[in-house]
């Protein structure tokens, strides 16, 4: 008779029998479990995004494998759950935003790397792209409401408006342009306008909206 042994290829342990090995679990053979769920295969693109990034000439294939064994793996897993439940604009504009300007991992989903992220983001964009993007966040509230979108600024719960404009569905250029959303705005509590004020960078845009009155015009006759 021989004896042998039964092998976790995850941790190395070793079974006698064959059914004790299929119900062990370790950390890893769970890792390898749950490898098909949206938070890891999320996490695995985004690590295999990274490790591009940080070496590009790495010519090893790398596979779910090399990251369930990696000691980044509950960083990437984490972030992932993160963006599940953030549904950033654009996702893997803001993953490459983060690799680009080397943001720690542990910072990547700290609420304060979004913010910057969309203050940024939004300074880039054209006025026609961000009318674009902002109107199809508007209809997209007139259809869960029933009310017309023109009716947004004045109809919208501030607190509903601020958290759009926190995510970056709701353009600078459309609050600074449109006079609906200036008075909207000032309806706000200050400390709804605190929060706001973290994801825009004022100061920035003033200057911006005053050097394109074209632009603002514009803006303004589609949102009156
Ligand atoms: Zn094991």
């Amino acid at each position: 008779m021989s004896d042998t042994e039964y092998q976790c290829r995850w941790c190395s342990r070793s079974f006698t029998r064959e059914r004790t090995l299929a119900s062990h679990v370790c950390e890893k053979k769970r890792r390898w479990m749950i490898a098909d769920e949206p938070s890891s295969r999320i996490a695995f693109q985004v690590w295999l995004d990274f490790m591009r990034h940080v070496s590009p000439h790495a010519k090893k294939q790398r596979t779910i494998e090399d990251f369930i064994r990696s000691p980044d793996y509950l960083s990437f897993v984490k972030f992932a759950n993160y963006l599940i439940e953030l549904k950033p604009v654009e996702s893997e504009k803001f993953i490459k935003w983060l690799f680009k300007m080397n943001v720690r991992i542990s910072d990547w989903q700290k609420p304060g790397t979004y913010a910057l992220y969309v203050q940024e983001n939004s300074k880039r964009e054209t006025a026609e792209r961000a009318v674009e993007r902002t109107l199809l966040t508007i209809k997209e509230w007139s259809e869960e409401t029933n009310i017309p979108w023109q009716e947004f600024f004045d109809q919208a719960p501030p607190v509903a408006v601020m958290n759009l404009i926190v995510m970056g569905r709701i353009s600078p250029w459309i609050l600074y342009s449109s006079t609906k959303a200036q008075n909207m705005l000032e309806k706000m509590e200050p400390g709804q306008l605190a929060t706001i004020a973290r994801s825009i960078d004022t100061q920035w845009w003033i200057k911006k909206i005053k050097r394109h009155p074209e632009e603002v015009q514009w803006i303004s006759t589609i949102l009156q």
